[in-house]
C-alpha cells in the first residue's frame, strides 16, 4: 500500500511517498532531510496529537477554560481524552502553564495544561 503525507515539521513541507507493509512503513520517499523519514514511520505506526480542549470552570465568570496537553498523545485515544476532559472541572484560580491534571489517562509524563489565565474579574 502506498500514502501520501506532507511532513509538518518545519514549513518546507515536503511531500512524502510512503510504502506500507503489514502497518508498518518499508520506504520514505520525496524527504529533504531524516526528519521526514520519522515523521512518516510515526505517522503511520504510531499517529500522535497534542490534544486542545476546554474544561468547564466552576464559580468563574469565563465558563469554559482553554487547556492543552503538554505533549502528544496516542490520536487512538483522544476520545478517551475527550471523555476524560469533560469530566474535569476547575474550581481555583490557575494561570497560564498551570498542570490542571497529571499523568493525564495514565500515560506518564503527560499533563493538561492551562492555556489561559482563569481570575475572577474585578
Ligand atoms: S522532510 Fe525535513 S525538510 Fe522536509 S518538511 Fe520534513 S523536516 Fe522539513
Amino acid at each position: 500500500m502506498k500514502k501520501k503525507l506532507i511532513c509538518i515539521e518545519c514549513p518546507k513541507g515536503c511531500s512524502l511517498d510512503v510504502d506500507i507493509e503489514n502497518c508498518r512503513v518499508v520506504k520514505v520517499t520525496g524527504a529533504q532531510c531524516p526528519k521526514g523519514e520519522k515523521y512518516a514511520i510515526s505517522e503511520i505506526e504510531d499517529p500522535k496529537r497534542i490534544l486542545t480542549a476546554t474544561i468547564l470552570t466552576k464559580g468563574f465568570p469565563l465558563k469554559l477554560l482553554p487547556v492543552r496537553t503538554d505533549q502528544p498523545i496516542p490520536k487512538a485515544r483522544i476520545a478517551d481524552a475527550m471523555k476524560a476532559i469533560r469530566k474535569l472541572r476547575v474550581t481555583k484560580r490557575v494561570k497560564t502553564g498551570e498542570v490542571i491534571a497529571r499523568d493525564f489517562l495514565g500515560i506518564p509524563g503527560v499533563s493538561v495544561l492551562a492555556t489561559r489565565d482563569l481570575e475572577m474579574l474585578k
